[in-house]
């Protein structure tokens, strides 16, 4: 009988986990994907929508068409994960497994200020095109609640593209663009590097930034952080607080402040070995990036895992614990790379380096998105 693969979550982690599995084991195994949307949306497409350059649609495919490549595909809402009795119960009745992959993300509370948009949703991105519509020049403010939040180079990269977007609606010369975050520099701890070569794109675009900036309220045009320093806005752009999923969060999955407690390297979960968990669900406990990238190669990495586990020692993919961004500024891009290998091991900080910078670089991003819908979805 097929050996019973779960997956949970169709975004960045669970699409590819759910490919490669199927991919390494054929008819091996049933592999079944849940998520409660209909479809599989490419995240680091959101500011391109809030700017008007793509619609929803471009960025995002059905989830179904999982179904040509061998995966089924459930649309249901999550309700419980029972790693005991090694069932999952959803609004469309209960699922077993032998092998449990949870990739469901980082999970938005609502946000200090009502005024606020971002782009970190479909719905935030159209609010923020709105808002941008019906702007006439003046303050803007781009900025994050916390510390936790999926992509750390993405704010980063919004205001460079508001500050593109107001040159191009000749806003420019009426308006401000500052920035505030909560570590000392941009990317602080992918080092001097990147946070210097953030700063000078920075200057040359006149956006102002403000370090060690803890947002303590935000509303009614302003923004004002711990220390007490104040920011007035015409604009507020403002990341929400994220938590681990709420699902993860609830169950016995969940370690301390929610995240669960895997192997740092096999992402194995320490008590039930059959469950993996990946992604921006529990990332930021082994002091990893909540991004996309990393989902993608621990992704890859537990398929490699499973095959080990059904067919004997498996020599494949190996988990590189690597970070890239593509940072689309508009009128210029900046591809900043990171190795967390030291990160992992517990001797050192991440070794990071600028691979690219420049108005080109924009175009890999162009064409990783159409690479990565014609390998998922395709
Ligand atoms: C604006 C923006 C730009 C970004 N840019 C980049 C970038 O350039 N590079 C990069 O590497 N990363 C980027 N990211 C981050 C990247 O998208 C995330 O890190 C990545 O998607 C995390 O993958 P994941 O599988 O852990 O979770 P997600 O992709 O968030 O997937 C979680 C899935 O679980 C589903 N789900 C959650 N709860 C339930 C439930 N109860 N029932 C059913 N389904 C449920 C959700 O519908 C979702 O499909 C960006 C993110 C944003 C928001």
């Amino acid at each position: 009988m097929a050996v019973k693969v779960l997956v949970l979550g169709g975004g960045s982690g669970g699409l590819v986990a759910a490919n490669k599995v199927k991919k390494l084991l054929k008819e091996q195994v049933e592999v079944t994907l849940i998520d409660r949307s209909e479809y599989h949306y490419f995240l680091p497409g959101l500011p391109w929508v809030a700017l008007g350059m793509r619609e929803v649609d471009d960025i995002r495919r059905p989830l179904a068409r999982l179904e040509k490549r061998g995966v089924n595909f459930v649309q249901a809402n999550i309700e419980g994960i029972d790693p005991e009795a090694k069932k999952v119960a959803t609004d469309k009745g209960d699922f077993g497994y032998d092998y449990l992959i949870v990739s469901l993300g980082a999970e938005p509370l609502p946000s200090p200020a009502a005024d606020a948009v971002a782009p970190w949703s479909p719905e935030g991105a159209m609010a923020m095109r709105e808002k941008m519509k019906a702007f006439e020049g003046g303050k803007v403010v781009v900025g994050v609640s916390g510390p936790y939040y999926p992509c750390p180079p993405a704010p980063f990269e919004v205001s460079g593209m508001v500050e593109f977007a107001l040159k191009v609606k000749g806003l420019r010369e009426r308006s401000s663009v500052e920035v505030f975050h909560p570590n000392p520099a941009p990317l602080a701890p992918m080092g001097p590097v990147i946070s210097g070569t953030v700063l000078r794109i920075f200057r040359e675009k006149g956006i102002r930034f403000h370090g060690e900036f803890e947002l303590a309220e935000a509303g009614d045009g302003r923004v004002k952080a711990k220390d007490g320093r104040e920011l007035a806005y015409d604009l507020l752009i403002l990341v929400p607080p994220f938590a681990p999923n709420k699902v993860v969060r609830e169950s016995k999955l969940a370690g301390p402040q929610g995240f669960p407690t895997i192997d740092r390297h096999t992402f194995r979960h320490q008590q039930y070995p059959e469950v993996f968990v990946i992604g921006d669900v529990v990332n930021p406990a082994l002091m990893l990036p909540p991004a996309g990238v990393v989902a993608h190669f621990q992704a890859e990495y537990v398929a490699g895992v499973i095959v080990s586990d059904l067919k004997g020692a498996y020599i494949g993919q190996p988990f590189d614990p690597v970070a890239m961004c593509i940072m689309d500024f508009g009128d210029n891009a900046l591809l900043p790379q990171c190795s967390f290998e030291a990160v992992l091991a517990g001797t050192g900080m991440p070794s990071c380096g600028v691979m690219a910078t420049g108005r080109w670089v924009r175009i890999t991003k162009m064409l990783f998105e159409s690479f990565w819908f014609a390998t998922l979805l395709g």
